[in-house]
């Protein structure tokens, strides 16, 4: 065989990518996978959920420690630079890094290093002309920040998802125009800074694909901060200044801050792919079309992650990579739906759910019930002093079926997976009854399972 045909070939190293990589490894099958970045990971370890969510934590727990009592007390008020806040994050892009570069080692997995382009349906072709042929393709090249037309992104006072990440200097304000998880999510972390925020959402709610209850809070929460929301606004403009950046709203309304941060929307990276070459024309947004199997319009070829569109979530596209290398495989009876994906929000408070809403659960008619659990009245919340959140499980009122759990707090999106384990069984062992019948240790935060379900059972009559 020669040395430039593979079974399969990946494009990307993200989670998406390496998902098909290494399940398709597993399988026994010869693969390649083409990265074009100097570094293994995806925009998922050096752009997006690492770095983010390594800062996020640098900041949590400096601004812990400075506002404790014993700190304050010392007299201490110092203000740690964003560069050092970052520092931690470094570290830990490194460790990702070369514990996927071993993964592929372990897995005889090469990795070619160059941008990957279709000449065929069966050939891909790098930037020094080599050609490497497969029967199969995983296309998981990810997705970049959206760039409008007119706003001059090289200013040194706007930046995107991708750009803030270099900021060195702390701002004494901020704009985020997008008011999506990304934008959410850095509006919680600047404000945990101490950093004045404006938040502008092109909708009407914040992030309206949750429960209406979770939206109420975390609007709520985020305001309690100190956070400016704006809805229902359309940027007209960003004016970059040597003081600051003036954003100005379609409505007449105009933001001045130290800088402003674009976050609204990204684009899939099918920019230079060759896609003309094997007939696929992706939408405006740079997403390409699959089928439930994860196939485009050419059955041999796959795509996974973000270059799909949604949920454009790192824990997705892991799996939609594995499900496309299982059928690409002809591992029929192992092959996978990825569905029910739960959501995983990195606010201030931190979100999670899985299933469905009231709205949706109103709208189709399902007679169901509900149950809470306030943090603030479970002992390890009170104990470590962290009582903001709450449990919501959502159930059938006839069959006590679970169809949806909704969490704010502390550790939301680890609490969330002891309900999303139990929806998943099969009945009818999916039900309320688990959480009433189970001892659970104590104290936990997983006890408001327990609670939860009693106050939701005790409303059914
Ligand atoms: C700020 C931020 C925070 C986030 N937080 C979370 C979170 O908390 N949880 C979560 O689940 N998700 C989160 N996400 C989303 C997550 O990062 C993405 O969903 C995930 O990275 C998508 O994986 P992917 O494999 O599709 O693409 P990527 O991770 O983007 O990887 C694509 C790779 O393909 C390479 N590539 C592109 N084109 C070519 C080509 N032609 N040839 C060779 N290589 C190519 C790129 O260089 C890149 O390395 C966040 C995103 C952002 C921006």
């Amino acid at each position: 065989m020669s040395l430039n045909k593979f079974d399969m070939i990946v494009i990307g190293t993200g989670p998406g990518g390496e998902g098909a990589a290494m399940q398709a490894a597993k399988e026994g099958r010869r693969v390649a996978v083409f990265e074009r970045y100097n570094h293994i990971g995806g925009g998922c370890t050096h752009w997006g959920t690492i770095p983010s969510k390594a800062l996020r934590f640098s900041i949590y727990t400096a601004m812990e420690t400075l506002n404790s009592p014993f700190v304050k007390s010392m007299g201490l008020r110092p203000h740690p630079s964003l560069a050092m806040l970052r520092a931690s994050a470094r570290s830990i892009i490194t460790k990702q890094e070369s514990m996927r570069q071993n993964f592929y080692e372990r897995n005889q997995v090469p990795v070619i290093r160059g941008q990957a382009r279709f000449v065929d349906p069966h050939t891909v072709e790098i930037d020094d002309g080599t050609q490497y042929k497969a029967d199969n393709f995983v296309i998981a090249v990810g997705s970049r920040p959206f760039r409008p037309d007119g706003v001059d992104f090289n200013h040194p006072k706007i930046f995107d998802s991708d750009t803030i990440l270099e900021l060195n200097d702390r701002p004494h304000s901020i704009t985020i125009y997008g008011a999506g998880v990304i934008g959410c999510e850095y509006a919680s972390m600047f404000r945990n800074l101490g950093i004045k925020v404006n938040l502008v959402n092109t909708r009407e709610k914040l992030l309206e694909f949750l429960d209406d209850e979770i939206i109420d809070a975390l609007s709520y929460h985020l305001r309690d901060k100190g956070i400016l929301i704006r809805h229902n606004e359309q940027f007209a403009r960003i004016e970059g200044h040597d003081d600051g950046a003036v954003l100005y709203l379609e409505s007449g309304k105009q933001l001045k801050t130290d800088i402003v941060l674009w976050a609204n929307g990204r684009s899939g990276n099918v920019e230079n792919l060759g896609l003309e070459n094997i007939g696929l024309t992706p939408n405006k947004r740079g997403h390409i079309k699959v089928n439930e199997q994860l196939q485009t319009d050419v059955e041999h070829i796959y795509a996974a992650g973000d270059v799909i569109g949604y949920p454009s979530l790192a824990s997705a596209a892991y799996m939609q990579g594995r499900a496309a290398a299982l059928h690409a495989c002809g591992c029929v009876d192992r092959c996978m739906k990825v569905t029910d994906i739960p959501t995983g929000i990195y606010t201030s408070p931190e979100i999670s759910s899985i299933g469905q809403t009231e709205r949706e659960l109103t709208a189709a008619k399902v007679p169901y019930e509900v149950g809470h659990s306030q943090f603030k009245s479970l002992a390890r919340a009170q104990i470590t002093g962290r009582t903001v959140g709450m449990l919501k499980i959502l159930f059938h009122r006839e069959s006590l079926e679970i169809l949806g759990v909704h969490c704010f707090g502390a550790n939301a999106a680890e609490i969330i997976h002891i309900g999303q384990a139990i929806m998943k069984q099969p009945p009818p062992n999916n039900t309320l009854d688990y959480f009433i019948n189970t001892t659970f240790n104590y104290p936990t935060m997983a006890e408001a399972y327990r609670v939860a379900a009693l106050n939701g059972y005790n409303r059914v009559f």
